[in-house]
């Protein structure tokens, strides 16, 4: 599954892991038939003391609440369960994106190959948003300057100029022996790369708490949406008491 977002990214889902001892090569019929649950590995994680097995959602989503309601919440079964995707995104998401340490990156890299000719040019309503009174101080007017439309207008077509000057020098550079690692410097925070992100369901679940809050950046809060999405698909149980918390 891809999700497209902004104007050439996306969130694309590679693999989910979790299913716990039902991904074993000796494994039952019926573990079998549960096989790409991937929160499986959650509830045998909780019952190492135990030993226990998986008994099925019905019995066992009581669970998964208790560890997931608890206070402070039992957290570490969460880390046996997990996803990978790849992501498209502008340089400046990355660089908030990479912030989040305790995820696992592997990133295209410009030293070896030549970049794409994306760059990320905004919607004139996506740039107009901050005269829209939120909570993101960040989002909001500098110096309390309200932007007119036709002041947006202008700004996006300097953007696009420079971009094009940027990819036109880069290009350049390479035509005339500049090392791919050198030529890249005239490259805008707009440039598109694109990265593998892996991490454990605990992890992505903080992801979310702090980059699909209104006061994230516009552009990661589409990414992380994009997330999401995919966390609700493949991680429903624990989705639900996601959904939970943050209604609280
Ligand atoms: C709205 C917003 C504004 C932000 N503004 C800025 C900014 O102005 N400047 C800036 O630099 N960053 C900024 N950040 C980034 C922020 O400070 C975090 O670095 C980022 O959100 C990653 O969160 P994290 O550290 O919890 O994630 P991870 O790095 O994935 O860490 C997950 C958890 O592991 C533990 N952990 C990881 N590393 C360590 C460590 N070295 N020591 C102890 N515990 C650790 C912590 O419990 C942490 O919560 C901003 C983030 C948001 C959402």
């Amino acid at each position: 599954m891809k999700i497209q977002i902004l104007d050439h990214g996306y969130v694309e889902f590679i693999e989910a892991w979790g299913q716990g001892s039902h991904s074993k090569p000796t494994a039952t019929e019926a573990e079998l038939l549960t096989g790409n649950d991937y929160e499986v590995g959650i509830i045998e994680a909780a019952r190492q003391s135990t030993q226990g097995n998986f008994r099925g959602w019905e019995q066992d989503e009581r669970l998964l609440s208790y560890l997931y309601t608890s206070d402070p919440p039992h957290a570490t079964p969460f880390e046996f369960a997990g996803m990978v995707i790849e992501v498209q995104a502008p340089l400046f998401v990355f660089r908030e994106w990479h912030r989040h340490r305790t995820q696992s990156y592997n990133e295209q890299s410009a030293r070896y190959a030549s970049l794409p000719d994306f760059q990320y040019l905004p919607t004139i309503d996506r740039v107009m948003m901050v005269n829209i009174q939120t909570k993101n101080k960040q989002a909001g007017n500098v110096g309390g300057i309200a932007l007119s439309n036709e002041n947006a207008t202008k700004w996006l077509e300097m953007a696009e100029q420079a971009y094009h000057i940027s990819m036109e020098a880069y290009r350049y550079g390479l035509a005339v022996g500049v090392a791919k690692e050198v030529a890249r410097l005239t490259m805008p925070v707009a440039q598109f790369s694109r990265m593998r992100a892996s991490a454990n369901l605990r992890n992505w679940l903080g992801f979310l708490r702090l980059r699909t809050d209104s006061k994230a950046q516009w552009e990661i809060q589409q990414y992380a949406n994009a997330v999401k999405s995919l966390i609700d698909i493949h991680f429903p149980q624990t989705a639900k008491y996601f959904a939970w918390e943050q209604d609280k």
